[in-house]
This record gives C-alpha cells, sequence and structure tokens, in this order.
C-alpha cells in the first residue's frame, strides 16, 4: 500500500495549482501555503505591471483540463490569465487546502527523526512550526526581486528623484510627465518602456547591455506558435545525450539548418529593422535560444521610429543630481528610474547546508527532471524551470512528481541514476550549449517535447505522441493531447 502523506505545497501560482491538484488527486493529504492575499503568483493583480499580457499564445499557456475561454484573445492579458488560473482552482476545489497571507520563514529537517521537514510558517504576526512528509517547492522564478544599486542613488532620491523595480510599476500614472529611464533590455523593460511613453511619460530612454533576439508575435506574419515550438525546429537545437546515430543524422543535415537559421535571422532583421537601431545581435540565433529570449512588445519599434522610446545601448554607471551618467559616458535626466534587472533565483528559506547540495558554485542547479535532488530527500520542485509553455510543464513535472514520491514511475531512477543524469545534464550546459545556463540551468525551452517525453517515458504511458505523424512533428504540444497521455498511465490511490 502507498502511504498517504501531509504534503506542503509552496506558492499558489500556476505551479502550486498544478501540484496541489496532482498530490490531491492520488489521494494526499495537501496543504498549500501561500505569502500573497491572492492566488496567481505573477499574475496576481498587484504584481503585475499595467498592460501586461501573456508571451505563450493562449493554446500554449493552459491546463490540460482546463482550455482558456473562447473569448480570450490570442495573447491574453494579464487580468484574464489571473481570473482563469482563479476558475482552475475554483473546477478543482483547490482553494480550499491553501492558507493564503501565510510565509514559509525556514525550513529545516524534522526534528523526530521522521522523513521530511519542519517548516516555520509566519501568518498574521505569528510564527508557527509544522512539520511535513514531503515539500513541493512551486515558488517560481520570480519571487525574490534582484535588488541592485548604483553610486549616487542616495542623492538622486533626495533630491527628488524616484529608482523603483519593474514589479512595482503596477500603475501608469507614476509616469505622468516624468523623464523615465528604463534600465535592461528584457520582455518587462520593453513592455514598461512603451507603456509608459503611451501615457504620458515627458521622455522614455530605455538603457540595454546588449542587443538580443527578439521574436515578435507574428514572424513574417505566421503566428510564431505555428514555427518555432513544433519537434521539428526543435531538433535543430544541439540536444542532450545524443546517440551516435543522431550525431551523424545532425552532422548530414548541418548544411539545411544552418540556412534555416540564416533565413529565420534575415526575416527578423528585416521585419524588425535591426541594423537601422544597431540591435543585431552577435550570437547566431541558434545558440541563443533558451527561455531568455524575450517575444516582441507590440509597439516597441514603432516607439523606437516615433521617438517616444529611445534605446541606448549601455548600463548605469552612476546618479549625479538629476542624471544617470552611463557606462558609454553619456548623461540622460531622469525623474524616474525603472530597474528591469530582473529577479533572484533561489530558495531562501533552506539552510545554506542545503543549498549547498543543491547549487553548485557557478549558480548551476542540480535537479533531475527539473524536480528533484537525490541528496535533499522529501522535496521536489515543480516550476522552478522557466519554459515557453510554463502551464503545461508545471503538470507535467507535478504528475511525474507525485508519482516519483510513490515510487510509482515505470522508470523509478536510483539515487546513483539521478546523480550520473545530473552530471551529464551539467556537462552539457557548461560545453555543448552554453544558452542553457541561464536561469541557474533551469530552463527547459526549446526542448519542450524532449523533456515532456522523458517524463511520460518515466510515468510508463502507453501513448506519448499524435497517431498522425505529421502534425506530431509540425505542431506545437498540445495540451489537450498531454491530458490523455497522462490518463494512459496505470492509475492509483494513496491511502
Ligand atoms: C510578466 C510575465 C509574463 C510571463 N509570461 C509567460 C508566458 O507567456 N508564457 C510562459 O510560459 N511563462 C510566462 N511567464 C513565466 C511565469 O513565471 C510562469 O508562466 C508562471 O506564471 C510561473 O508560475 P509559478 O507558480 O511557477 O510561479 P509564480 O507565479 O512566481 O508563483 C509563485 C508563488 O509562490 C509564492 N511564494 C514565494 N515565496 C514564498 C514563501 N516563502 N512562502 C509562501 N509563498 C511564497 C509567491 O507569492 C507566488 O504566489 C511570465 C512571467 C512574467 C513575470
Amino acid at each position: 500500500m502507498i502511504a498517504r502523506k501531509k504534503v506542503a505545497i509552496i506558492g499558489g501560482g500556476v505551479s502550486g495549482l498544478a501540484a496541489a491538484k496532482a498530490f490531491r488527486e492520488r489521494g494526499h493529504d495537501v496543504h498549500g501555503i501561500e505569502r500573497s492575499h491572492d492566488f496567481g503568483g505573477v499574475w496576481e493583480l498587484s504584481r503585475s505591471y499595467p498592460g501586461v499580457q501573456t508571451q505563450s499564445p493562449k493554446d500554449l499557456y493552459h491546463y490540460t483540463d482546463h482550455p482558456m475561454p473562447d473569448d480570450y484573445p490570442e495573447w491574453p492579458k494579464g487580468p484574464q490569465v489571473h481570473a482563469y488560473l482563479h476558475s482552475y482552482a475554483d473546477k478543482h476545489k483547490l482553494k480550499d487546502c491553501y492558507r493564503l497571507n501565510t510565509n514559509v520563514a525556514a525550513m529545516e529537517r524534522r526534528a523526530d527523526g521522521q522523513p521530511g521537514w519542519t517548516l516555520t510558517l509566519e501568518a498574521d504576526g505569528e510564527t508557527v512550526q509544522e512539520d511535513f512528509d514531503f515539500v513541493s517547492i512551486c515558488t517560481g522564478q520570480f519571487s525574490e526581486k534582484n535588488i541592485i544599486t548604483h553610486p549616487g542613488q542616495e542623492m538622486f532620491t533626495l533630491g527628488g528623484g524616484e529608482v523603483m523595480h519593474s514589479s512595482e510599476y503596477t500603475d501608469p500614472s507614476l509616469v505622468k510627465d516624468k523623464r523615465v529611464v528604463v534600465l535592461g533590455g528584457s520582455k518587462s523593460a520593453t513592455d514598461i518602456a512603451v507603456n509608459a511613453a503611451a501615457n504620458g511619460a515627458a521622455s522614455v530612454t530605455m538603457v540595454y547591455r546588449e542587443p538580443v533576439w527578439r521574436v515578435p508575435y507574428y514572424v513574417g506574419g505566421i503566428n510564431f506558435k505555428r514555427l518555432l515550438y513544433m519537434r521539428a525546429q526543435e531538433q535543430q537545437f544541439n540536444s542532450w545525450d545524443r546517440s551516435v546515430a543522431k550525431r551523424l543524422v545532425a552532422a548530414l543535415f548541418k548544411p539545411l539548418v544552418w540556412a534555416n537559421f540564416r533565413g529565420l535571422e534575415t526575416l527578423l532583421k528585416l521585419q524588425l529593422g535591426l541594423k537601422k537601431w544597431d540591435m543585431v545581435p552577435d550570437v547566431p540565433i541558434e545558440k541563443d535560444v533558451s527561455c531568455s529570449i524575450p517575444i516582441v512588445t507590440p509597439g516597441l519599434f514603432e516607439a523606437f521610429k516615433d521617438g517616444s522610446v529611445t534605446p541606448v545601448r549601455g548600463s548605469f554607471e552612476r546618479y549625479e543630481g538629476n542624471d544617470i551618467v552611463l557606462t558609454n559616458g553619456q548623461k540622460v535626466s531622469c525623474d524616474l528610474s525603472i530597474l528591469a534587472v530582473g529577479w533572484t533565483l533561489g530558495v531562501p528559506y533552506l539552510p545554506e547546508e542545503y543549498r549547498a547540495k543543491l547549487i553548485d558554485p557557478d549558480g548551476q542547479y542540480r535537479v533531475y527532471r527539473l524536480a528533484v535532488n537525490p541528496d535533499l530527500p522529501d522535496m521536489g520542485f515543480v516550476g522552478f524551470n522557466s519554459s515557453f509553455c510554463s502551464v503545461l510543464s508545471s503538470e507535467m513535472i507535478a504528475n511525474w512528481l507525485v508519482r516519483f514520491v510513490d515510487g510509482q514511475l515505470a522508470n523509478q531512477p536510483t539515487d546513483q541514476e539521478m546523480r550520473d543524469n545530473i552530471e551529464m545534464m551539467l556537462n552539457w550546459k557548461r560545453k555543448e550549449r552554453p544558452a542553457a545556463q541561464v536561469y541557474g540551468g533551469l530552463c527547459s525551452a526549446p526542448f519542450h517535447f524532449r523533456h515532456f517525453d522523458e517524463l511520460l517515458d518515466d510515468i510508463g504511458v502507453r501513448q506519448r505522441k499524435r497517431s498522425n505523424p505529421l502534425a506530431e512533428q509540425f505542431s506545437y504540444p498540445h495540451a489537450p493531447s498531454y491530458g490523455r497521455y497522462l490518463a494512459s498511465a496505470p492509475q492509483y490511490q494513496a491511502g
């Protein structure tokens, strides 16, 4: 018999909800813990910047059994995603297992010697400790702000200037009549720059370090989901652990693959006018593709053209009076400085001795299938990885994780097998595909199919591909089909 476990799910965003459902479905005693007053994680309304929308089309951003409403646009807005996540939690009655406004402050091995962890929970000004048999960490990549400061910042703010992290830009009236300088070139930086320009900022300057490849929602008039999310495209990248036969095939097709990517680069350069803006990246696109590739904010290049957003290559060196001095020596006048410099990945409540087992000195995470570390038993991650289809990715990992915990995977790995696999993956990232080292090496793009194949093989499903081989090869991951694949695995109940 499989023991029923008391499971903590930390986080009530996309991944926490997926994990809560997966563990409950198998009969476990699930306790969700969310520090915010509401569900949704990055989509929770008070955390979202104005105008935010998904990068993934809606077909690629939903749970297997719960499509987004028909009347949602192709790229839903933040409040729509938030409402969608609530509807999923309602559908599966997940809300009643959650404690909101509850922060996990610390995590220690259980003092009673039993397997599991003791969590220190803070709520309503009180601190309590509670034991769990298993902890699923679903706190995502965007929970701890990356806080940076530059020399002269204190005088700048004393003189009336404002500095904020991108996540604090939640109200467009903040920029009215102000000279805004945005630091960063990621999606959040370009979203905020375009939004500030459209909402009455006196001027907007976007200071970015170096050009990166950006993908528009429509490439050459075609929705990018039809071009970039297929197995046929994925197989052109150098994935891990390729057999000799696969390497030979790759060598044979190298000229074709080269031509394909040069064609894509040319299309992007022409469509976006990258040369004109001195924004052609140095790195070939096939080497650069990872979770850090942004989707082009609608209106970005138009804003460059009409002068409402001025892109400047460089970084901040210091604040000087009301100016920001850039690394290229240029001075930019500024009232509001918005730092779109991302988030710090981590598990701050995990003691250092355990973090050392999880994270290598170069910041790479040691996790098997992006979910577990053999040297940290009774805990796992759901959605700690970035992806271009995060909802499906989290649901797949959640289903894998519960079976792993219950010893019900068809390919239940030994600790040594996990360690060997982790080493192989780290070696591949460090030597063969440096782009895969972004976000602590926790990025499944562009290898979604490969990652899902591995999870489904481990789970022991009877079907893991569509019956039509052409559709399988040339179409994006179809969430409802993945629901059917998961349902084709042997079923069981704990307790
Ligand atoms: C603006 C934006 C747009 C995005 N668009 C896309 C997209 O189009 N496609 C895509 O695939 N991905 C996208 N992403 C990535 C996005 O992070 C994922 O899609 C997904 O929402 C992550 O969900 P999550 O539950 O893993 O993490 P989060 O949404 O970050 O949720 C984590 C939760 O954990 C809680 N938490 C953290 N620490 C603690 C603690 N100590 N105690 C208790 N609770 C805690 C947080 O409050 C939060 O609610 C986007 C991200 C952003 C920021």
